[in-house]
């Protein structure tokens, strides 16, 4: 239990007042009783002085009456002594009787000094007298000494009632300046209490409180004080809090992976993006464990050395995925830290850029490729036919076909080209309505009855009844199924190719199905890239583009369904399309 200030505070002053009036008290009466004895001692001297003049103890003879008389006039104990110390008379007792005086203090005082006083406490009579002894004659021939007493008695008494009254007047002044004292600690508890309060409330973080302190006088300036220091607190937590908030979005919104190190090279701020790309603890964790590459390493050395902002395009392998990144090194200097700068080091990640430059340059190529073997093709049987004219009709028949077969092919290309393009340029607007499924599955197999019986394959239609319509674009479901049929049929030699479709618990799955060549599963991930093919030259053969596949993947993408190919070498392939679910 915490012990109160003001309880020993006030008895500590109510001892210091207490004893302080005491002294007092004693001083007081001391001083006023040495005055009043000191006054006495005056009187009796001039009385001493006046008996002088009428009696000499030089003369001898019992002065016990002399003095009784003396006594009778002037109230004060006489007695005459020789100068050898004899009582000669006395007004109280029997000179004769009396021991010699000689001795006396006063007397001895009085051989010195010519006058000698002395207080003594007379046993007899239970009370102090004083005594006074006056030297007679001259300095040369002393005659004797004349002796006054009186009793203290009257200024015992009077000092004693002067002690009670300055005592009495004492105590009133004690509870007089008690009262007031405990009044003022009293206020000055209630003011200490309520700034403690407002303190506490302060250190629970209540910092919109505010302290009001009446009646104080100078103390009211500790609340205005203490109430902009609040207000002060208030405004500077809550501007930090803004600031705390304003980082917090910008790590938890920026894109790139961000890391604050310190000069030790720990992390201790990351963004969020930033615990994705390394997908691992970053919290307090030095960022060579992190980054684990020494070009990285390199280069973030050379950023603390020079102190300027570095940055570089690195490969890192991370989760063993290889990520193109653009790092930027910018040092900065800690308020607490000097010497080693820290640093903010953000990752650009730049893998789907690199990709996307990748699939450009072989797009590029691959269009190059395409374009310019029937161009050469077409180049050469032209210039035969030229430089051998027509003598052979029928060679320059068949020259004149392959011609055409080779711009057929580029024209197809184009074509494909064309709708690629406008598909990923995102100008291809699905309109999804209800389609019937029969109506175009006939029409999209009409198309190729021809074709699959050169061939000498079986083409047909497997419906279910339940099939119900699916919601589609018609034009793009079209073109879906007749590239898939087309594929179907260019690698299928015998056997049969079964176009359909089926309700599944998820919607409806669309399928072609074949008895053709199949395709490795090795080849399976990339079927459908641009330009894919898994043997170009039998593609090319069957006037393929290598584009057909990535057209459908991307209208069935645009539809929100999906594609999936099922294939085994030899035994043919199936690729299906689940599409939406019905309404
Ligand atoms: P292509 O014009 O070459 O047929 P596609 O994009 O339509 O181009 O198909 C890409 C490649 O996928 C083809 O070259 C072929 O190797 C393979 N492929 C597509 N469909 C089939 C299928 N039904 N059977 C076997 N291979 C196929």
């Amino acid at each position: 239990m915490r012990r109160g200030y003001f309880g020993p505070v006030l008895v500590v002053f109510a001892l210091l007042v207490g004893v302080s009036l005491l002294f007092s008290e004693i001083y007081i009466t001391q001083v006023v009783r040495q005055t009043r004895i000191e006054n006495l001692t005056e009187s009796l001297k001039k009385q001493a002085i006046l008996i002088a003049e009428q009696l000499d103890p030089g003369r001898g003879g019992n002065l016990d009456d002399s003095c009784r008389k003396i006594k009778a006039r002037i109230g004060s104990r006489v007695t005459i002594v020789s100068w050898d110390g004899v009582v000669l008379g006395d007004s109280d007792g029997a000179a004769a009787e009396m021991e010699n005086h000689l001795r006396r203090p006063e007397i001895q005082q009085s051989i010195l000094q010519n006058t000698g006083s002395s207080v003594r406490f007379s046993t007899t009579l239970g009370y102090d007298f004083l005594y006074f002894a006056l030297r007679t004659g001259t300095a040369e021939k002393p005659s004797g000494f004349i002796r006054l007493a009186v009793p203290l008695k009257a200024v015992n008494d009077s000092i004693q009632e002067l002690r009670h009254r300055v005592l009495g007047a004492l105590i009133v002044l004690l509870f007089v300046t008690g009262g007031f004292s405990l009044w003022q600690a009293v206020r000055l508890r209630r003011m200490v209490g309520q700034v403690t309060d407002f303190s506490t409330s302060l250190a629970r973080g209540e910092l919109k409180s505010r302290l009001i302190l009446e009646g104080v006088g100078e103390f009211g300036q500790i609340a205005t004080n203490l109430n902009t220091m609040a207000e002060e607190l208030r405004e500077l937590i809550s501007s930090n809090e803004l600031e705390n908030e304003r980082l917090g979005t910008i790590l938890k919104n920026i894109p790139d992976a961000l890391l604050i190190i310190n000069a030790s090279d720990t992390i201790v701020l990351y963004s969020a993006a930033a615990s994705d790309f390394f997908d691992q603890s970053l919290v307090n964790r030095p960022v060579t464990e992190v980054v684990r590459n020494p070009e990285f390493l390199a280069l973030l050395d050379r950023a603390k050395k020079t102190r300027l902002p570095e940055e570089k395009e690195l490969t890192l392998l991370l989760e063993g995925r290889e990520r193109h990144v653009i790092v930027k090194v910018a040092p900065f200097f800690e308020v607490v830290t000097a010497g080693e700068p820290a640093c903010v080091l953000l990752f650009s990640d730049i893998t789907r850029l690199k990709q996307l430059e990748r699939m450009r340059r072989d797009f590029v190529a691959n269009v190059s490729h395409e374009i310019k073997t029937p161009i050469t093709s077409i180049r050469g049987f032209a210039d035969t036919l030229l430089e051998e004219g027509f003598q052979d009709r029928e060679t320059a028949l068949r020259f004149l076909g392959i011609i055409r077969s080779n711009s057929d092919r580029i024209n197809s290309l184009v074509d494909d080209l064309l709708t690629i393009s406008s598909l990923e340029s995102g100008t291809v607007q699905i309109q999804k309505k209800d389609v019937a499924l029969e109506g175009v599955f006939q029409s999209v197999v009409g198309n190729f009855e021809r074709k699959a019986r050169d061939k000498g394959v079986s083409l047909k239609v497997i419906l279910s009844p339940s099939v119900p319509a699916v919601r589609a674009d018609e034009r793009c479901l079209v073109q879906i199924l007749t590239n898939l049929v087309d594929n179907a049929l260019k690698y299928t030699t015998h056997g049969e190719v079964t176009a359909g479709a089926e309700a599944v618990d998820s919607g409806v799955s669309l399928f072609v199905r074949d008895t053709g060549v199949g395709i490795p599963e090795e080849h399976l991930p990339r079927i459908g890239e641009r330009f894919y093919r898994v043997d170009p030259a039998r593609s090319r053969a069957e006037g393929g583009t290598g584009l057909g596949l990535a057209i459908v993947k991307h209208l069935v993408r645009a539809h929100g369904w999906q594609m999936n190919v099922e294939s085994r070498p030899g035994k043919g392939t199936t690729v299906r399309i689940l599409t939406d679910p019905l309404a």
